[in-house]
């Protein structure tokens, strides 16, 4: 074994050894690294100690019931958890899924969907991530920086409220510095496609949004004559 730490820690509770060590080997194999434990009582305590970035948990274990890991473990910390069962019993799914699972694998199946379902909850996982790691705030300029949660911008530590539109507008430019957004990419990206307004209603809200930021000189959002708009 290796001491990469990158590596994303997959748990296996499984009493079936043979599946065990088969999920184990096709997830090493995929540069996971893994622990398996065969009951459930153990697996709970050596997930608490080890905090692995998923659990695969089998539903039958001769100890305890499956579920019951589930809660348990769901209710110490959050983990993702994929539950494999024999049983192709809908109310077993239903269980699973009210007691936290993130995702279910029914008996027989092919390791290879096991592996792409841990691929998947672990893209979810990033994803959300990904959404919570938003900057909070993004700079204008020295004075003036567009506050993401209060969706408004703040000068010189006054508020500045905006119209839902004009938020998207500044917010989609400020995200995208140096690129250019005509004004058609602009009523695609804001107003949608349902829009019942043409393009010269991007350039009054654009002038509404300069007057209101005081970028009177187009300095903060900048015209590409012939394109549309950008910020620098
Ligand atoms: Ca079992």
């Amino acid at each position: 074994m290796s001491c990469d730490d990158t590596r994303k820690t997959v748990f296996i509770i499984e009493d079936e050894k043979a599946i065990a060590e088969l999920l184990s080997y096709a997830l090493e194999r995929e540069g996971f690294k893994t622990i398996a434990e065969y009951k459930g009582i153990e697996g709970i305590n050596k997930v608490k100690a080890t905090k692995p970035d998923l659990l695969i948990l089998d539903l039958m274990l001769p100890d305890i019931n499956g579920i019951d890991v589930c809660k348990k473990v769901k209710s110490e910390f959050e983990i993702p958890v994929i539950i494999l069962t024999a049983k192709s019993d809908i109310v077993d799914k239903v269980t699973g899924f009210n007691y936290g699972a993130d995702d279910y694998i029914t008996k027989p199946f092919d390791v290879r969907e096991v592996v792409a379902r841990v691929k998947a909850a672990f893209r979810r996982i990033e994803e959300i991530r990904g959404n919570m790691r938003q900057p909070d705030r993004i700079i204008l300029n020295d004075n003036t920086y567009v506050n993401v949660d209060g969706r408004e911008v703040i000068k010189y530590g006054e508020t500045i409220t905006l119209t839902p539109k004009e938020f998207e507008l500044i917010y989609l430019l400020a995200q995208n510095k140096g690129m250019v957004f005509s004004r058609d990419k602009l009523l695609d990206r804001v107003w949608g496609y349902d829009y019942a307004i043409d393009t010269r209603s991007v350039d009054i809200h654009i002038l509404r949004l300069r007057k209101k930021i005081g970028d009177f000189n187009g300095i903060v959002i900048k015209t590409v004559f012939g394109v549309g708009y950008k910020m620098d």
